[in-house]
């Protein structure tokens, strides 16, 4: 069993704790009078025209792209704030003369990283071990067996978590594994402007072997590139693997082995520490095999290629600068237009994030978190509770028996804020201070050597798949769990000092989208106990499936970037949790004001009005093209301008509050009353209807050994946000 410190930061020196509270004044809210900046709105915009423009329209237009950031807002913004802190604190411990374990590490870690002369002097040096171990492969055997490493790549993933059919235990997945480029798209379709990109890759492939010293770099990469294309033609879109019931496949070593025998799986089980397993739930079968194939059709040479290749690519921030710089300059400026690479302290920071993340969690927490935010957030999740309790009481189109697993399913929801009660405990994980090459491959093989650990007890349900500095939330369909970090219930969202109907437009949202993960249409295939199970009458489905279709036909209308949609399924979800997370915060708001009164005017707007303001405001921010290109075709999340817009515009009470009438440009027909009250289905007519843009994927996956999720475009966005160097291929389902 894993080993979890309790009180290792209450042995710190008092230097580092003394980072100030935010908020100073709790009596006054930190944006704004009433917790929202008024002067972001533009009043010229009218509300039912563009919402998300009238509510942030000043902002849109003037608020600058810094060089670093292809991405800018609240959701982005507040991590700022967090690493700026994080810094401080690492950089106080770092003086003193004596520090615990786990602050130890955390300040070697990040000296190593921040000693770029000795990174340059050590050359290519760090990586050589791991190359010679490529280049000493001799055979297939040994090649599947390097790459069932933690650190080298490989075609398939294979990795533990929650058995979704039986969650109170773990289990083996084996997936399709993440490729160099985001998603399959980019390999696949048509048009100067992939072609370009496809070039860039390239040119960034033959950079960083040129400067490893190795010949014949240009056919080297066509290879690789060509190898990579071959298995992207194989893997499923990611709207695909969106569907539980068919990437879950569990099968017999016998099964495995008529699947894809390439892999050799008891001998691979066993160099990854799984000896004696014989049940692998298996993802997507057809890329699984079709990945064997390769293995078995292809050279060794181009699969020592491909290692090496990969290893360069994941690694080139740990190397000297060109390597560096040429990740960049593809990952950061060619595929997301980012002009400028973000400060070494910055990137340093966020490793720690990913890599020691509890253990600075533990030092945020002292300053972030108090029994009175606990209090009220509490509070609201259970208004939020009853209010979809009283939506899916009043579903009239829901039948009896599928509305009595409905609401075992909201009982047995289980929510977490704040931080984890215990934290993971690093200890084993070697840190040096000066090889920072070989601190990323510790952290890999630490965090593998903990999910083995795991496997096979009962599931841990006191681990959390964030941490606690992180901006963001999720919701875990195995463990029925709703976590929300305490970065993420600090202002703009959450503000004690704030008007309610800020909070409630802001976290009770993000509340109510996150329990509405439970019931969206991948979540609600879940049970109260977590178990991927089939719990809905055939005609309750049915009806469900119209309305979510319906949604689906909304998105895919949209056109954010000229020719590229918003893939109406792969953002199903997402948009059928902000649908019905806005509707039950709403409820939950008037619940609030049933037992305080109904709330003045302020500010010349209604509390309603503050409500839906608020809500916009949560969603703050703008995208440069290739980082809002690459969301599009790789992310579940939709833009944020369509978070507000494609969802508000299906409200009834955004209607009243804001008077929006027949020609208004968001204006939809309202629909006949006799599905009023669905829990997941919009008051709204739905279906498409055009409007211009004016201005890991979930949890019931596992975590991956083979592809260990240093995903090179820069993480799978939560509220939308891309940023952090690394994430789980198969993340928990975010915000
Ligand atoms: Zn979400």
């Amino acid at each position: 069993m894993v080993s979890f410190r309790l009180t290792g930061a209450l042995l710190l020196g008092a230097a580092f704790l003394a980072a100030p509270a935010l908020g100073a004044d709790p009596a006054k809210p930190r944006y704004g009078s009433w917790g929202v900046d008024e002067t972001l709105i533009d009043r010229s915009v009218k509300p039912g025209d563009d919402f998300f423009g009238y509510a942030l329209g000043a902002w849109l237009r003037e608020a600058p792209f810094p060089s670093d950031k292809s991405r800018i807002g609240y959701n982005y913004d507040l991590p700022d704030e967090t690493e700026r802190e994080v810094r401080r604190m690492v950089e106080d411990a770092a003086k003193q003369p004596a520090q615990p374990a786990f602050v130890r590490q955390i300040v070697d870690y990040y000296s190593a990283w921040m000693d770029e002369a000795g990174i340059e002097k050590a050359g290519l040096a760090p990586a050589r071990p791991y190359l010679s171990r490529i280049a000493a492969v001799h055979d297939k055997k040994a090649l599947v067996l390097l790459m069932s490493e933690p650190g080298f790549a490989a075609p398939i993933g294979i990795g533990v978590g929650a058995d979704v059919k039986d969650p109170t235990r773990y289990a083996v997945y084996a997936q399709q594994a993440r490729l160099g480029l985001p998603t399959r798209d980019y390999y696949l379709l048509a048009g100067a402007k992939y072609d370009s990109i496809r070039k860039a890759y390239r040119d960034y492939l033959v950079r960083i072997q040129e400067l490893a010293g190795i010949g014949d770099a240009g056919a080297r990469a066509d290879r690789y590139i060509a190898l990579e294309t071959a298995l992207a033609k194989e893997q499923w879109t990611p709207e695909r693997r969106r569907d539980p019931v068919a990437t879950y496949n569990p099968m017999t070593l016998a099964q495995l082995a008529a699947l894809a025998p390439q892999f050799d799986w008891p001998a691979t089980l066993a160099h990854m520490g799984l000896a004696g397993q014989t049940r692998v739930i298996v993802g997507e079968p057809s890329a699984v095999a079709a990945a064997g194939k390769a293995v078995a059709d292809l050279p060794l040479e181009a699969w020592k290629e491909f290692l090496t290749i990969r290893f360069l690519s994941d690694n080139a921030q740990f190397l000297p600068k060109g390597f560096d710089d040429a990740r960049f300059a593809f990952y950061g400026k060619a595929l997301n237009d980012t002009p400028a690479q973000a400060d070494r302290w910055k990137r340093g920071i966020r490793l720690l994030d990913a890599n020691l993340g509890e253990a600075v969690g533990q030092l945020y927490i002292k300053n972030h978190w108090t029994p009175e935010t606990e209090r009220l957030v509490d509070e609201m999740i259970e208004d939020l509770r009853a209010a979809y309790a009283d939506k899916i009481n009043h579903a009239a189109w829901m039948d009896e028996p599928t509305r009595k697993e409905a609401l075992a399913k909201l009982a047995s929801f289980d929510p977490r804020v704040g931080h984890p009660v215990k934290y993971v405990d690093y200890a084993p994980m070697k840190v040096s201070r000066t090889n920072a090459l070989a601190n990323a491959m510790a952290a890999r093989r630490f965090k593998w050597d903990l999910d083995l650990k795991r496997f096979p007890k009962p599931i841990d349900r006191s681990l959390w798949e964030m941490n606690p500095q992180t901006v963001n939330a999720y919701y875990d369909p195995t463990l029925n769990q709703v976590t929300f970090p305490a970065a993420q219930l600090q202002p703009p969202f959450f503000d004690a000092a704030a008007d309610p109907a800020v909070n409630y437009g802001e976290t009770g949202a993000t509340i109510g989208h996150e329990m509405g993960h439970g019931f969206d249409d991948e979540g609600r295939q879940f049970d109260a106990q977590g178990r991927l199970r089939d719990w809905w009458t055939k005609a309750s489905a049915d009806r469900y499936n119209v309305h979510a279709e319906a949604l689906a036909k909304q998105f895919d209308a949209y056109e954010p970037i000229p020719g590229v949609h918003i893939k109406g399924h792969l953002t199903l979800g997402e948009n059928l949790g902000d649908l019905g997370g806005l509707e039950a915060a709403y409820a939950a708001y008037r619940r609030y004001v049933a037992r305080h009164g109904e709330p003045a005017v302020i500010g010349g707007m209604t509390g309603d009005q503050r409500f839906f303001l608020a809500y916009a405001h949560s969603w703050q921010g703008k995208a440069r093209e290739g980082a809002l290109r690459s969301q599009l075709l790789s992310n579940p999340h939709s833009p944020e301008q369509y978070r507000v817009n494609g969802i508000v515009r299906n409200m009834d009470e955004w209607y009243r509050a804001f008077g929006v009438k027949p020609g208004d440009k968001l204006y939809r027909r309202p629909r006949s009353a006799s599905t009023s009250g669905d829990p997941t289905s919009p008051q709204r007519r739905l279906g498409p209807q055009r409007v211009k843009n004016t201005a890991p994927f979930t949890r019931w996956g596992p975590s991956l050994r083979w592809d260990d999720g240093l995903y090179p475009s820069a993480g799978i966005s939560s509220r939308g946000k891309i940023g952090v160097g690394a994430s789980r291929v198969v993340p928990a389902k975010r915000a």
